[in-house]
């Protein structure tokens, strides 16, 4: 039966049944022990007297040999960069790898961090939550985020998405203000940022924050998203600035951020602490702890110079500093690491009193989820793409057999490739648009009676950094709910989103880095599940670029037939060009040429190119019609505004050539993410 009939009956969302949480699997290294929030035979949540009842054997203290088995099993990589970096020079290159790698203890149970003296609160919270194990990204770095003796290092960690990185700096976080709050006898008056987490997106940070309330809960600890038009201290603008007075009073009337924790995206944060163009940022002196959530997009030249300046706006010497991401480049790590000592040689800190600076990697750097299904078409041309999404939507009923009286019974139809809920990625805002507005009719709002509550949501819906702020909040929140299938959207939610049951992704334009495929293809097969499907469309414009999402594919399961069981022929994957650095800069920062937004700068060949590898069904001559169609609209309101202004305005009539459709500004959303 089609999956979509099937889905509209239901009021809500349904789990697939093979995405059961006891079929969930170790997200890094595929193996099927469960990790998951478990349910109890009845269906409900385990309660908290279950875990404690189950967590006896895992506290004693492991050998080194032991150690290192479970670090080999879970694929997992501890590394000390500084000892790295200053081994003896004579080493050998693998004597100096081996000799920097560390073996600290792992959390294998959360009921271990008992004994730590963990608030107690944020146990209950979890137990609550029902998080069982600690995936391996937890086991490996919660231990060291939270060493007891006051050794917390910095730190650099590469996880794959979807294993619990949130967590994995979020459980620290919380223990170690909570401790601080006890120490220093905090009234809540006093309250003041001492930990900021920056995310990339406003969704990301919606979703920290929304999991870090989750933990909270009764710990003493507030964790805020920050919003435009807040104020971080109290004395920000007095103390610390005294530029312009009106400046400062302004500030003062802003509304003061009562949280300890702050989750923000760079610019609306450097905005809040730089008053005024021409000033350099205030100083966070408070902040103890700074986090960078996707950190690879943080350093990124997009976001770096603001990341950059509130990393150096928080100036207490005490301050660690940790990064996450499923990709972090050698060029990134490099950054990361030469401005951790720039700052520790500004801020005049010891070399002797230097913290550690370490390096946790969970599994193969730059590889897709082991548990994911790849599957790459060849579409030949835009109109192809289209076409194959729409049977991917509604695959055309077998045609075998189809004679009602036949005696023969009927050959089973081959489950369909994807099942709702998925994402639909697009080069730019333009196109998921434009793809939005074809297929927006291709799925029925629902199938209930129209008195349904849920009736009146669309089935697949469009998310992009143009929509307003509570626009994107709802979608969201009705992605989450269950009442939207299908998303339509930019790189915008390629980053940490996550939406717990999608089983697909479709690049319907190919993602323009390796880093970029692994984190759209992350969306789905989230915390170990299964069935996670990531389909990729490309055309004759888009096989010179192929080879890097085939080295993903490839990577990703460890073996060299999985690009090719994929959907690409070995003949065509040894044939597929490398690119030059250039030509991977212009993809990275471009996109593919011909999908890129029309601009004004144009000429007519390039728009005409542009227009022929636009989104739509419309044929060559309708096009034609509706252009000319345009053309005279839009001539008769040039000839009535110059009638209106007369002569003076002749330099006031728009020069632009009316149906460039998209503008420049915010075209692909990595322009658009604040
Ligand atoms: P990442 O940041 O690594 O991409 P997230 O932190 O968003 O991943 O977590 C992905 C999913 O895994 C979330 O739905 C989260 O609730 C779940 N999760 C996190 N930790 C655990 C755990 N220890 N056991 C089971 N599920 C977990
Ligand atoms: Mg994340």
């Amino acid at each position: 039966m089609d999956s979509l009939r099937l889905l509209t009956r239901g009021s809500g969302f349904k789990v697939a049944p093979n995405s059961t949480p006891r079929s969930q699997e170790r997200p890094s290294s595929g193996l099927a022990e469960s990790h998951s929030r478990e349910t109890s035979p009845s269906g409900k949540k385990r309660k908290r007297a279950e875990y404690e009842a189950d967590s006896n054997a895992s506290d004693k203290t492991l050998s080194q040999d032991e150690i290192r088995r479970i670090q080999k099993l879970h694929k997992i990589k501890i590394t000390d960069l500084r000892a790295l970096r200053n081994e003896a020079e004579h080493e050998s290159r693998k004597v100096q790898k081996e000799a920097s790698r560390l073996y600290p203890q792992p959390l294998q149970t959360f009921s271990t961090l008992r004994n730590t003296r963990t608030n107690h609160a944020l146990l209950a919270n979890l137990a609550e939550q029902a998080y069982r194990e600690p995936t391996e990204v937890q086991l490996a770095t919660i231990p060291l985020l939270m060493p007891g003796d006051g050794t917390e290092p910095n730190l650099l960690t590469v996880a794959p998405t979807g294993s619990g990185k949130t967590l994995a700096f979020l459980i620290p976080l919380i223990d170690k203000v909570s401790k601080a709050h006890q120490a220093e006898d905090h009234l809540t008056s006093q309250r003041r940022v001492g930990a900021i987490i920056l995310a990339p997106t406003k969704e990301l940070v919606a979703q920290i924050v929304n999991e870090g309330r989750k933990l909270t809960e009764h710990t003493g600890v507030r964790i805020t998203a920050f919003k435009k038009g807040m104020k971080l201290h109290e004395d920000i603008a007095t103390a610390e600035h005294g530029d312009s007075a009106s400046e400062a009073e302004d500030t003062v009337k802003r509304p003061l951020v009562r949280a300890d924790i702050l989750v923000s995206t760079p610019l609306s944060l450097l905005n809040a602490i730089t008053l005024s163009s021409s000033s350099t940022p205030l100083h966070l002196r408070h902040v103890h702890h700074l986090i960078l959530d996707e950190a690879d997009v943080l350093l990124d030249p997009l976001f770096r110079d603001q990341t950059l300046s509130i990393w150096s706006a928080c100036t207490n010497p005490a301050l660690r500093t940790s990064l996450w991401s499923a990709t972090i480049g050698s060029n990134i790590e490099e950054l990361a690491l030469s401005t951790i000592t720039a700052r520790e040689s500004t801020l005049k800190i010891q070399p002797t009193s230097r913290p550690p600076l370490l390096r946790c990697i969970i599994g193969l750097k730059d590889t897709s989820l082991p548990n994911i299904t790849h599957k790459l078409i060849y579409a030949s041309t835009e109109a192809g793409k289209l076409t194959g999404l729409r049977q991917l939507i509604r695959p055309p009923p077998s045609n075998t057999n189809t004679n009602p009286a036949s005696s023969k019974p009927q050959s089973k139809q081959p489950p369909p490739l994807l099942r709702p809920p998925f994402l639909i990625f697009t080069q730019t805002i333009p196109r998921a648009t434009a793809l939005h507005s074809e297929l927006q009719y291709d799925i029925p709002p629902s199938t209930s009676p129209s008195t349904h509550p849920d009736s009146n949501v669309p089935r697949i819906a469009l998310l992009h950094s143009s929509l307003t702020t509570p626009q994107r909040t709802a979608i969201m929140h009705n992605v989450r709910a269950g009442k939207i299938w299908i998303l339509i959207t930019t790189d915008l939610l390629s980053r940490g989103i996550d939406f717990r049951g999608v089983n697909g992704v479709v690049n319907y334009d190919i993602p323009t880095t390796s880093a970029s495929y692994v984190h759209r293809a992350g969306r789905t097969g989230r915390a170990g599940r299964n069935g996670g499907v990531c389909v990729t469309f490309y055309t004759r414009e888009d096989v010179r670029y192929l080879r890097p999402i085939a080295n993903v594919i490839g990577k990703s399961r460890g073996d060299a037939e999985s690009a090719s069981a994929s959907g690409l022929p070995p003949w065509l994957l040894d044939a597929l060009p490398v690119l030059t650095k250039q030509a991977k800069k212009d993809l990275r920062e471009r996109g593919v040429d011909v999908r890129r937004a029309v601009k004004e700068s144009d000429d007519k060949k390039e728009r005409r190119r542009k227009g022929r590898n636009a989104i739509g069904t419309k044929t060559g001559y309708e096009k034609k019609l509706e252009n000319r169609r345009r053309g005279m609209v839009e001539g008769s309101r040039r000839r009535k505004a110059r009638e209106q202004h007369g002569q003076q305005s002749n330099d006031g009539v728009d020069g632009g050539e009316g149906d460039s459709g998209s503008g420049s500004g915010g075209e692909d959303d990595f322009a658009g993410f604040d």
